[in-house]
């Protein structure tokens, strides 16, 4: 196991810190180390493991589509791009898409379609448009993207970055009414913060904003690339505020934790901005990506993972409250995205991380004091009984350490 640890931080780039843990095999909520120990998964890869790891149709649907065919390039039509997006529109109430890998590029499309639309249909003079976005923010890792974020270590040293950008506070509608200005575009905004900690904004907010971008003709874009498909219990986390987004990223769990899919979809007024040349990716759209997305949308609606979400993130999170620890400072979450605030008298996240890895159950901090837990949206009842049975005994090691 050292050796590989040893291998990887010889040549691979050191952006990460992962926990000393190599896994190596992975069948819905578990997943194995090379020595066979076992795990339950509270990660899901930031949430794009949704529908568990390895899921058999999926790999099948996989499998066949890769005898098939793959990859066109969008130089040529290919039987399930129409189809795919047509049912995202369906569930989203947009109506058109477009189609991209990662996460971080279906933002940097919302940037251009913003923008575009600003100066072609809104009128903003031209190099002058302003997109809103918020303090705390997570949109992804380009240069673009990270010129909008909060976070010094995301951008130090990686200027000159993109300007015509504004932050305000999360969580305060007021200060997105005073932030609109004639030049703004669109506010960019996840409905919940996930990396920022599970930050979960006062109840009536995102209705209050996306009020408030209607009034002044901006966009109300939702970044949905963790919140959404389920994950927060409801099929988009707008939909708990009754909020029509006019322009909608998903991404993570699209790819059904096989591939990177990703989609920018939006309103019709929206998507007539974009003309042949205008963008464009090699892999956006291609036929494996598109049946695997496809497929993984049809799993979360048929399965009812929305649902399960919903109905066992409310047991996950009276389980917790009832668990008797001074480690536990704050709860916050819906769904299956709760985060777990540690008191940093005793140990940071990290060593709380560390402690459950040892007990066969993997979760990330995100800071210094927050642990994620979001398993796949497949998990059960009796399963999240015992994910709180592991987390009960390792905070009582912990505090009686
Ligand atoms: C993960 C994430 C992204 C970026 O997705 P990548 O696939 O890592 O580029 C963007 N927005 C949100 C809200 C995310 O959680």
């Amino acid at each position: 196991m050292q050796s590989i640890i040893d291998m990887e931080n010889e040549y691979v780039a050191h952006c990460y810190k992962p926990l000393p843990v190599v896994i190596e095999r992975g069948q819905g909520i578990f997943v194995w180390d090379i020595e066979g120990k076992r795990y339950i998964d509270c990660m899901s890869a930031y949430s794009a493991l949704s529908h568990g790891h390895c899921h058999p149709e999926l790999v099948a649907t996989l499998a066949a589509q890769a005898h098939k065919l793959t990859l066109t390039s969008r130089a040529f039509h290919s039987p399930a791009l129409g189809p795919f997006i047509k049912y995202a529109c369906e569930l989203t109430g947009l109506a058109g898409g477009c189609p991209m890998n990662t996460g971080a590029e279906a933002v940097e499309v919302a940037v251009k379609f913003a923008r575009k639309w600003a100066y072609e249909v809104k009128g903003v003079p031209d190099n002058q448009a302003e997109i809103i976005v918020c303090n705390n923010n997570f949109h992804g890792r380009t240069t673009t993207v990270i010129s909008f974020s909060s976070e010094p270590k995301y951008k130090e040293h990686f200027g000159p970055l993109t300007p015509g950008f504004i932050r305000i506070n999360y969580g305060d509608a007021q200060a997105l009414a005073n932030a609109i200005t004639k030049n703004t575009a669109a506010l960019i905004i996840e409905p919940i913060q996930g990396e920022a900690g599970i930050l979960v904004p006062p109840a009536g907010y995102l209705h209050e904003c996306a009020k408030i971008c209607k009034k002044n003709n901006v966009l109300f874009i939702a970044d949905e690339i963790q919140t959404g498909l389920g994950r927060t219990g409801k099929f988009l986390a707008c939909e708990h505020e009754n909020v029509q987004p006019d322009a909608v990223l998903l991404g993570k769990a699209l790819g059904g934790g096989l591939l990177p899919v990703s989609l920018f979809l939006a309103n019709k007024e929206i998507m007539t901005v974009f003309t042949p040349g205008t963008h464009g990716s090699t892999f956006g759209g291609n036929e494996l990506a598109c049946t695997i997305g496809h497929k993984a949308l049809k799993i979360i609606v048929n399965d009812k993972l929305s649902e399960n979400s919903a109905v066992l993130g409310d047991f996950l999170m009276q389980r917790l409250s009832n668990i008797k620890t001074p480690l536990i400072t704050h709860l916050r979450g819906k769904g299956l995205f709760v985060g777990i605030e540690i008191n940093p008298k005793y140990c940071t996240a990290r060593d709380v991380c560390l402690a459950l890895m040892a007990n066969g159950l993997l979760s990330k901090e995100t800071h210094e004091t927050v642990v994620r837990l979001a398993p796949p949206l497949i998990i059960n009842r009796q399963q999240i009984e015992d994910v709180c049975e592991i987390i009960t005994t390792t905070f009582n090691e912990l505090t009686t350490k």
